[in-house]
């Protein structure tokens, strides 16, 4: 079976690169391979009562399938070269700048319209931040909506089902660099083709690392960002999500010097579980529907941690903090933020009896006893400066879950092609370790598919 390209990965990096490809080169053979299901069969055990926390499916339903890990996600695009990745650092900005509002303009057309933009602009907030220590970041963000975010997905889908040869439940094990292309190997057969792109995002990290070591592509890997989602009355943050959605807010704590942020806010969200190679670990995201919405507000404080010579398996070390919570609470553990100053353990009736009321079923437990002093310490500090900014951050009854972890791939040595030193083998989105976000994965996904048009 031969193929102009074969696409390894069906998240938003391997879906506009089908995308783009099959608009700049209708007709050509293309074939997108992925290890989860289609769309409508991606369903999450977990229903809160019979199944109330993770059970570790052989293909996690949230990470996996058409879409990849943002299709339950709180569907924020991030316009923006501050964060999201580094594409721009292999693209140029402007390059990286109008490929994101192309892929916004994808979604508008394809069931987002509607749904609204939020402009970091607002000259008072960034004041205030700024004379309380904190830092709010520029940017651009489409939310669409866990719900939209479907939607546009499944229009999507619709565009390409007969245009792109679909293999679900079909994970690729290995690529086999041929005399003029590639031959991509799956449990049952062989596939061969000209381009080959691979787009395996975060869970595919561990079978990314084989395939560089058996092809010899250099990689690597040197960060891991660590810390707590964030639970909250939603009218405490109201002053900042209502205006900006959210807010990318950086601190730098006065013990370490470290940076503390805030990633991922989800106003009137929930909190849900993330299974990452089997560790379970906490995340968030939101409906774009009101009759979705709940009570409260929840975001990410993260300590990013860079290591240095001899140490190399950043990642190792983010999962052996996140076992340790799975260890001591079963999956993820939830602390009140007054436990945790007066360094004691919050219970189920101490969670029963709190103000906030979680939106996550996690084990009531000590975040100290996981979590490293220091990065501890920094979050402590950084909730204590958002008080500042938004009174009631620091409440005793503020739900801290841990651990959240960002793992970030190992970077692969790809070129300003995204391409790597095979002609025609490239590696996008997450998988790449160039891009960490929705928008700057399905941006590379356009990239790459530009380049492959010129050449067919
Ligand atoms: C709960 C949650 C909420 C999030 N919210 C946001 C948000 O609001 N905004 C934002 O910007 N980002 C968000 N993210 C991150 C975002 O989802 C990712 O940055 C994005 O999905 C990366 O896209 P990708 O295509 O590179 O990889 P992925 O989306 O991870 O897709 C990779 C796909 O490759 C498949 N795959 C892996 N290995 C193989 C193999 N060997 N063979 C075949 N297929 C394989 C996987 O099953 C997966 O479907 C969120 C993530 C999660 C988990």
């Amino acid at each position: 079976m031969q193929y102009d390209v074969i696409i390894v990965g069906g998240g938003p990096g391997g879906i506009y690169a089908a995308y783009e490809l099959s608009k700049q080169r209708p007709g050509s053979r293309i074939a997108l391979f992925e290890l989860g299901h289609p769309l409508e069969k991606r369903t999450c055990p977990i229903d809160g009562v019979k199944v109330k926390s993770c059970i570790n499916c052989p293909v996690c339903a949230i990470m996996s399938g058409f879409g990849g890990a943002g299709a339950f996600s709180d569907g924020k695009y991030n316009i923006t070269n501050q964060f999201g990745g580094t594409l721009y650092e292999k693209i140029g900005k402007k390059t990286a700048t109008e490929l994101l509002w192309y892929v916004d303009g994808i979604n508008m057309t394809h069931g987002g319209e509607g749904t609204k933009i939020y402009r970091a602009v607002n000259q008072d907030i960034k004041k205030k931040c700024l004379q309380n220590g904190l830092h709010l970041l520029d940017a651009e963000v489409r939310h669409l909506g866990t719900d939209v975010n479907y939607v546009v997905l499944q229009q999507l889908y619709d565009e390409l089902k007969d245009k792109v040869d679909f293999f679900f439940d079909t994970p690729v094990r290995k690529i086999k660099v041929d005399e003029e292309g590639y031959t991509v190997v799956t449990d049952k057969d062989e596939y061969s083709c000209t381009y080959c792109v691979v787009s395996v995002g975060r869970s595919g990290s561990k079978w990314m690392q084989t395939i560089c070591e058996e092809l010899d592509i250099p990689t690597e890997s040197n960060r891991v960002d660590l810390g707590v989602r964030v639970e909250l009355p939603a009218q405490v943050f109201s002053d900042l999500t209502d205006e900006l959605y959210e807010s990318k807010i950086v601190y730098r704590t006065e013990k370490f010097e470290d940076n503390v942020r805030t990633f991922c806010m989800n106003p009137h969200g929930i909190v849900v579980n993330e299974n990452t190679n089997g560790i379970v670990t906490v995340n968030g995201h939101s409906f774009e529907d009101p009759s979705k919405h709940t009570d409260n507000t929840n975001f990410a404080l993260l300590v990013s941690k860079h290591f240095s010579e001899p140490f190399k398996d950043s990642n190792g070390y983010g999962e052996s903090i996140a076992r340790l919570s799975n260890m001591l609470g079963g999956g993820v553990i939830v602390q009140r933020f007054g436990d945790l100053v007066r360094g004691r353990r919050s219970t189920v009736s101490r969670i029963a009896e709190c103000t906030v009321v979680p939106t996550l079923a996690a084990t009531p437990g000590d975040l100290s006893l996981v979590l490293p002093k220091r990065i501890l310490d920094g979050i402590i500090e950084m909730i204590y400066a958002l008080d500042k900014i938004a009174p009631g951050t620091a409440n005793d009854d503020t739900l801290l879950y841990g651990v959240e972890v960002k793992f970030y791939n190992m970077e692969v040595s790809v070129d300003e092609n995204l391409e790597t030193r095979y002609p025609g083998l490239y590696v996008i989105g997450d998988g790449s370790g160039v891009t960490h976000s929705l928008s700057h994965a399905s941006a590379s996904g356009v990239y790459v598919a530009r380049h492959i048009a010129e050449k067919i």
